[in-house]
């Protein structure tokens, strides 16, 4: 396995902490150790690890028979729960990766506006299609390959890339060509994460409907995330489409795309674009959706942006006493970016300013004092609603203990 790993970014040298098992808000390595996670499998596992319900629900499933390439009866309720919670999304398809569900969003974008061109954010991730590839965070920033080799010139000069939170920017791209679609997350989340200034989300809408896009919200990592109908009905913008993934399966591969009802009734069997996949709406999935969403149901979303907000708070003290950079977020989501001051970050620009190195050696103090952090500046730390304010305590303690006042 290059790099000993099945996805880049779970690399760091010298090598990764092999991981045997999730409690909670813990992660326990194959010797036994324990570690306060905040990475949380890079964002699906909102409800910590193992969590009772959503096993339950999939040891009930697999015992049945785990695939049947047939339609079944989860399916139906998982897409009525879903587009109850996310209304804009009145028709959706399944699949098991938010690659797929980018992929194919973009493909059906392209199919009912004819046109081509696409427009992204730099530092904003879609998955890993050829197409979405170019200037792509993540993983790709991390290991200094924002377009990826091996994307042919010709799949990504379709491809346009603006900077975040600028409207002038994505204004300009779109008068400058008939534009398929504007694929955004509305909170930048794999760049670290930098949330949209007052008005970006509506100036995009209001931008893609003067100009005959589509707007696609990437809501993989902000889907049940940021409230149970996502960063959309935080900011009040209807997008065309929606993308979401990660929380979603509650831990299990599960994503979907949906928008209106005209706009999805293109893809096959009914229309002309073409999507399909072996294990899309497999039973164990979407088993864990349903309990997954079941169980956020009963969940107070407020009391966990509030416990983040305070997390944010303690670090953002320290960062700023330390002068090492700044601590920002949305929701539950955090990062702190070794900027050197407490500026805020607003675009992948200012984001790469930052001292990756100096990430890493944070990342390697709070290993040692048994908290675990995606390992790269250039992503986002999640809570889930297993961590407690004891253990937010404790973490801040590491913390002070890492940056040099503890
Ligand atoms: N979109 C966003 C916003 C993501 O964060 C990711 C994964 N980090 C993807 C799409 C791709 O999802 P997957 O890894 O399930 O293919």
């Amino acid at each position: 396995m290059p790099g000993g790993v099945s996805s880049p970014v779970r690399m760091f040298p010298p090598h990764p902490v092999f991981m045997a098992r999730g409690e909670g808000p813990w992660i326990v390595d194959v010797e036994g150790q324990r570690y306060l996670d905040y990475c949380l499998a890079f964002g699906p596992l909102l409800l910590g690890h193992a969590h009772p319900e959503v096993v339950g629900a999939v040891q009930a499933r697999v015992a049945q028979g785990a695939l049947f390439g047939a339609p079944g009866e989860l399916e139906v309720a998982l897409a009525q729960r879903v587009t109850r919670h996310v209304p804009s999304m009145a028709m959706l398809r399944f699949t098991s990766t938010g690659t797929e569900a980018a992929m194919h969003a973009v493909r059906l974008a392209r199919a009912a506006t004819g046109r081509d061109a696409v427009v992204k954010v730099d530092g904003g991730f879609h998955g890993s299609s050829d197409s979405m590839l170019v200037k792509a965070g993540s993983g790709a920033e991390t290991f200094g390959v924002p377009t990826s080799a091996g994307v042919p010139r010709d799949a990504a000069k379709h491809t346009v890339v603006v900077p975040f939170n600028s409207l002038p920017a994505m204004e300009q791209a779109l008068r400058a060509q008939p534009c398929a679609a504007v694929i955004v997350e509305p909170v930048l989340a794999n760049i670290g994460p930098i949330p949209p200034e007052k008005g970006y989300l509506q100036g995009l809408r209001k931008l893609c409907s003067e100009h005959g896009a589509l707007l696609l919200f990437d809501e993989v990592v902000t889907g049940f995330r940021l409230g149970l109908g996502g960063a959309q009905a935080r900011y009040g913008v209807v997008p065309d489409l929606t993308l979401l993934g990660k929380v979603l399966g509650g831990g299990l591969p599960l994503a979907a795309f949906g928008g209106r009802r005209e706009l999805m009734e293109r893809l096959a069997p009914l229309g002309d674009t073409y999507q399909a996949g072996t294990f899309s709406g497999n039973p164990l999935s979407m088993a864990a959706g349903l309990a997954t969403l079941d169980a956020l149901a009963q969940q107070p979303y407020d009391a966990l942006d509030a416990r983040a907000a305070s997390l944010r708070k303690a670090l953002g003290d320290l960062a700023r006493d330390q002068k090492v950079g700044v601590v920002q977020g949305e929701g539950s989501l955090f990062q702190l970016f070794f900027t050197g001051d407490d500026a805020p970050v607003r675009d992948a620009t200012q984001a790469r300013r930052a001292h990756g190195a100096a990430y890493m050696a944070l990342f390697r103090g709070l290993l040692e004092r048994d908290v675990y952090l995606p390992p790269a500046q250039w992503e986002t730390c999640f809570l889930s609603f297993a961590h407690t304010p004891e253990h937010l305590e404790a973490t801040v303690e590491a913390f002070q203990a890492c940056l040099g006042s503890g």
